[in-house]
């Protein structure tokens, strides 16, 4: 098992209580906030392919719902922990309320790995997870979602039983469906846009066009494909990106002093995000070791693949050119590089506010899903858009009244929102 040198949900509560002491938050509200409201931990028995029974452990933890019902997905991940699901369920609260949704904050898990599990064993563990749960899930209650190793097809087979169970058709109960049963449309651009749409609006703010600017990225996966995309739109010249090598198993980063072409990279990349190298170099690409994404000469970073890959160890390779950072990844800044960022006055988009796009398109689903009535790609895009848009003007106008770096004034957005909404309801 790997060695994990820190606990997620300390430090999610150590997050919380720096900004709880900045609002000034009364000791009930710390209380409330800093512990999930509810918490179920369960077995989930299987009858595997050779025969045999297992019994899987699973987890849902409900943080917060003041503000509507809970949303969050579900990771099957062999060293899940209840503690990294109480984290992530504390991050997923913050992370609606500063995207200003209407939803409380939740996660789940399964310890398993999917690698070695078939379909069918891993479609009865979905629905055993659903049986174990379906009293406290559902649209108006508890929305899931997929997350780490679970995909559309996950969330199907636990619709299929959460429908068996409750007797009729309720689409609004999960989200991350395919678009042909009951998904939203703008869903795989959407984490990757939404990074873009904050990009945009803090060059605004520096007045800076995009089109004199340049970026590196980390990862070319779903979040950075469409994210280089946009921002290509925009005008603006990507000239690294970095992903991970499955073969050789370390991460390259490919260079192109002109720009990188997303065609034609994307026509020699896997599903997994992984860049074939020797075709890359037959067009023209640079290959260099995967940390030197960090390193270059550039505007923007975007870090999209892993957490803490800016670290005390590489924070001062970034040029002092850079001027935004962007965290498309979740967690991708340990804090002692984030105080180094801060001294030195870059523009950090914090991971829940950059990387919001996908919560937010999951909402639309949620909605067009409660509807039974589907909108168009533009419809989803353009209220993706606005939702950005204003989350980030709110954020960027509270750290500039109130001089706090963009990564605090987003919690005290986020964890205001939820303190007002369970004193207004008289919870504390
Ligand atoms: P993905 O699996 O599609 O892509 C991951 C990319 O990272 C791949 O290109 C992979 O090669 C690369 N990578 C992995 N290890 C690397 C390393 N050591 N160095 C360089 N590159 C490496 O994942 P994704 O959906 O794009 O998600 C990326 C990040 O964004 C994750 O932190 C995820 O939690 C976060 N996120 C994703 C979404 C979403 O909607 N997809 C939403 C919110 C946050």
């Amino acid at each position: 098992m790997a060695y994990k040198p820190y606990n997620s949900f300390a430090i999610a509560q150590t997050q919380f209580d720096g900004a709880a002491e900045i609002l000034g938050l009364d000791e009930a509200t710390r209380d409330l906030l800093r512990q999930p409201m509810r918490e179920h931990a369960f077995a989930i028995p299987i009858r595997m392919d050779d025969g045999t029974s297992k019994v899987f452990r699973g987890f849902r933890v409900q943080h917060n719902a003041a503000r509507g019902p809970c949303k969050g997905g579900i990771r099957f991940h062999p060293q899940e922990t209840q503690d990294t699901v109480r984290a992530l369920a504390m991050w997923m609260t913050w992370k609606c309320a500063v995207a200003d949704l209407p939803l409380g904050g939740a996660k789940g898990g399964v310890i398993c790995d999917p690698h070695n599990l078939s379909d069918r064993e891993q479609e009865q563990i979905c629905r055993g997870w659903v049986r174990q749960m379906a009293r406290n899930v559902g649209p108006h209650t508890d929305v899931p979602a997929p997350d780490v190793m679970t995909s559309a097809q996950h969330m199907l087979w636990m619709l299929d039983e959460f429908e068996g169970i409750t007797g009729s058709k309720v689409p609004g109960f999960i989200t991350g469906k395919p678009v042909s049963v009951g998904g939203s449309l703008g869903r795989m651009e959407a984490t990757g846009y939404g990074v873009i749409f904050t990009v945009r609006e803090a060059l605004k703010a520096l007045n800076v066009r995009a089109s004199d600017t340049t970026a590196s990225v980390q990862g070319f996966g779903n979040v950075a494909q469409y994210a280089i995309r946009l921002y290509e739109q925009l005008g603006g010249t990507t000239l690294c990106v970095s992903c991970w090598d499955q073969e050789e198993q370390v991460s390259y980063a490919y260079y192109k002093k002109d720009g990188i072409k997303i065609e034609d990279l994307l026509s020699v990349t896997d599903r997994f995000g992984g860049i074939d190298k020797s075709k890359a170099k037959e067009l023209g690409y640079d290959v260099l070791p995967g940390d030197d994404w960090l390193g270059q000469d550039v505007d923007i970073l975007i870090p999209a693949a892993l957490e803490n890959q800016i670290n005390a160890g590489n924070v001062e390779q970034i040029s002092p050119r850079v001027k935004i950072i962007a965290e498309g990844a979740n967690g991708p800044t340990t804090t002692d590089a984030d105080i180094v960022l801060r001294d030195r006055d870059v523009l950090v988009i914090p991971d829940f506010l950059a990387n919001a796009g996908g919560v937010t398109c999951s909402y639309f689903e949620q909605v067009q899903s409660n509807m039974n009535y589907y909108w168009a790609k533009d419809e989803v895009l353009g209220k993706l858009d606005t939702k950005m848009t204003a989350a980030y003007v709110a954020v960027s106008e509270m750290a500039r009244k109130r001089k706090l770096y963009m990564r605090d004034a987003a919690y005290i957005i986020a964890i205001d929102r939820v303190a007002r909404a369970c004193r207004d309801r008289g919870w504390v």
